[in-house]
């Protein structure tokens, strides 16, 4: 079984008068076949982690296992591992074919046959046997992409590491290589850890994504956990594109007071919240109901508001609107790309007890 375990893993870099925690007591397991996507702001740590499984950086403390057996003593060849690059790290002056078979040659006893139908099968699985004989310079950016991987494969090792591979290449082909890793990935089973800024690509690829940040993992759960359930306001806004409107208030009873808006809450949710005084709500734009005539809408739950802009994005438009008259709480709407408004229309607004988040207002901590 070539489960992935970190147990406390740590990497702390000393850089002269500053010490810089880059990856703080993480515990993460990957199951045996599992794609999980690490995913997270620069510099929250996301290629530390990676490093030290793969051998190129050495844990300051807690163990790293693959099968259940540490391996963060071995050196870097000793593992069974094969990491993709976002550059590639293709050999300019090699072929195709002896990018491939190079490791082998390096790492393996296997005969120059059996060296050369691995090579073969990879390259018919990755749709590059034409290019075998070609050298990196006269491949395009998806073409080296797929003989990093194919540079991976062929090692049939126990763990991929992928560190942004698709980050080089155009949006459409990006989109299309998400699929066929995808795809590549599940035919082959190998255990693999996935790394990206993009929270699209986690959102995406992941069987589970694992949220990283200032060097600590935040949430790993699967994308619609993450998303629905976010552990806390971190998670919420990170995941998601508009991004979740958060108001930070403050509870008074059952009620929550803010700037331009009380908001009432149910028992239910009252008690959950019971004992923080600072309270953020998050609802995600496409949460808000929007309401068009609000002389229509007496409702206590509706929340005068003011279109600022309508951005067109097809076959939905996000609308920004402030709430109140003058105040600073302004949202994001997603609406039907049918639907009319225009700047400076006053509507009401309405978020669905259903579809709101609670957070701590201090530590930001999930409460409903
Ligand atoms: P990006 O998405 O920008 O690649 P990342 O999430 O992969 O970022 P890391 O490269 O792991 O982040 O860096 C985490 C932190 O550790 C950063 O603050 C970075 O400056 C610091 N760091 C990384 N490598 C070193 C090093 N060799 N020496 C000192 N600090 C380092």
């Amino acid at each position: 079984m070539a489960n992935l375990s970190l147990d406390g893993t740590t990497k702390v870099f000393d850089d002269g008068d500053d010490e810089i925690v880059a990856v703080n007591d993480i515990d993460l397991e990957i199951e045996d076949g599992e794609f999980v996507v690490l995913v997270g702001p620069s510099g929250c740590g996301k290629s530390t982690t990676l490093r030290m499984i793969a051998g190129l950086d050495t844990p300051t403390s807690g163990t790293i296992s693959i099968g259940g057996e540490p391996i963060q003593d071995k050196r870097p060849q000793e593992r069974d591992i094969a990491m993709v690059f976002q550059s590639y790290a293709l050999y300019p002056h090699m072929t195709v074919r002896e990018n491939m078979s190079f490791g082998l040659e390096e790492s393996t006893d296997m005969s120059d046959d059996e060296i050369r139908e691995t090579v073969e099968d990879a390259a018919e699985t990755l749709g590059i046997t034409p290019l075998l004989d070609r050298k990196p310079g006269a491949l395009s950016g998806g073409q080296q992409q797929r003989v990093a991987l194919g540079r991976a494969i062929v090692r049939n090792p126990e763990v991929f590491l992928l560190d942004e591979p698709l980050s080089n290449l155009d949006a459409k082909l990006r989109a299309q290589m998400r699929t066929e890793l995808q795809q590549l990935q599940n035919d082959l089973g190998v255990t693999t850890m996935y790394v990206t800024h993009d929270q699209t690509e986690a959102m995406t690829m992941g069987d589970r994504i694992a949220i990283l940040n200032d060097g600590e993992l935040q949430q790993l759960g699967t994308p619609m956990e993450c998303y629905h359930e976010p552990s806390n306001v971190f998670v919420a806004g990170f995941l998601g594109e508009p991004a979740m409107n958060f108001f930070d208030l403050e509870l008074d009873g059952g009620t929550l007071r803010g700037d331009g808006f009380d908001y009432a809450l149910s028992p239910e949710v009252a008690a959950d919240v019971d004992g923080h005084t600072d309270v953020t709500l998050g609802i995600r734009p496409e949460s808000v109901d929007i309401i068009d005539d609000i002389d229509d809408a007496a409702d206590e739950d509706v929340i005068p508001a003011t279109v600022e802009v309508v951005e067109p994005h097809g076959d939905e438009n996000a609308v920004h609107l402030r709430i109140g008259d003058e105040t600073d709480a302004s949202l994001t709407v997603m609406i039907d790309g049918m639907r009319y408004l225009s700047a400076g229309q006053e509507v009401g607004v309405r978020f669905p007890e259903d579809a709101i988040h609670l957070f701590d207002g201090v530590t930001g901590e999930a409460l409903h």
